[in-house]
């Protein structure tokens, strides 16, 4: 894989780096000619994940690090989401739709992040943290559609 740009983000674990991270991300992906629907998309998997970070990873402990990579290939954007938090016990179970280990919650962040992103992977260990893995190229959109015809 040739990476013709990358960049890493760091920032605390609070609800206001959510929309910080989407939107940094996102500026970052307009080097490439994404769509504006394909940019809602990544700007979503994103916020799930940073969220997820914060709420699960972190149970809202604010003084935590949450760490964003990024890097572009001529039409790829790959994604990292990391946290050093307490870990995910299953993942084939947390990555059911409508799984939550928050009665709050609907569970459906990894089935957004899933949909609108290619080559989707979770890592993790318990107590030590999880990251999301994940990438979207620019001819994404348009392959789905012909796909579908
Ligand atoms: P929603 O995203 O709809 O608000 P949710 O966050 O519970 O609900 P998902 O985002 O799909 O749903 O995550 C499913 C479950 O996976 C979570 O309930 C949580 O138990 C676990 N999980 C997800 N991300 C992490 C993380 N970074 N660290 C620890 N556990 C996580
Ligand atoms: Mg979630």
């Amino acid at each position: 894989m040739h990476f013709i740009n990358q960049m890493r983000l760091e920032f605390l674990s609070i609800p206001a780096n959510v929309a910080f991270a989407r939107v940094a991300v996102a500026a970052f992906a307009s080097q490439l000619d994404f769509t504006l629907e394909d940019l809602e998309e990544i700007k979503t998997a994103v916020s799930e994940a940073v969220s997820n970070s914060i709420i699960h990873g972190y149970e809202h402990e604010p003084d935590r690090l949450v760490t964003v990579y990024a890097a572009l290939t001529l039409d790829t954007l790959e994604i990292r989401v990391e946290d050093d938090g307490k870990g995910i016990i299953d993942i084939d179970r947390a990555l059911q739709p409508a799984f939550s280990t928050d009665a709050e919650r609907l569970g459906l962040g990894f089935v957004f992040m899933q949909s609108f992103m290619e080559n989707f992977r979770v890592e993790s260990t318990p107590g030590r943290g999880t990251t999301v893995i994940m990438s979207k190229s620019t001819g994404g959109s348009m392959a789905r559609a012909n796909e579908a015809t």
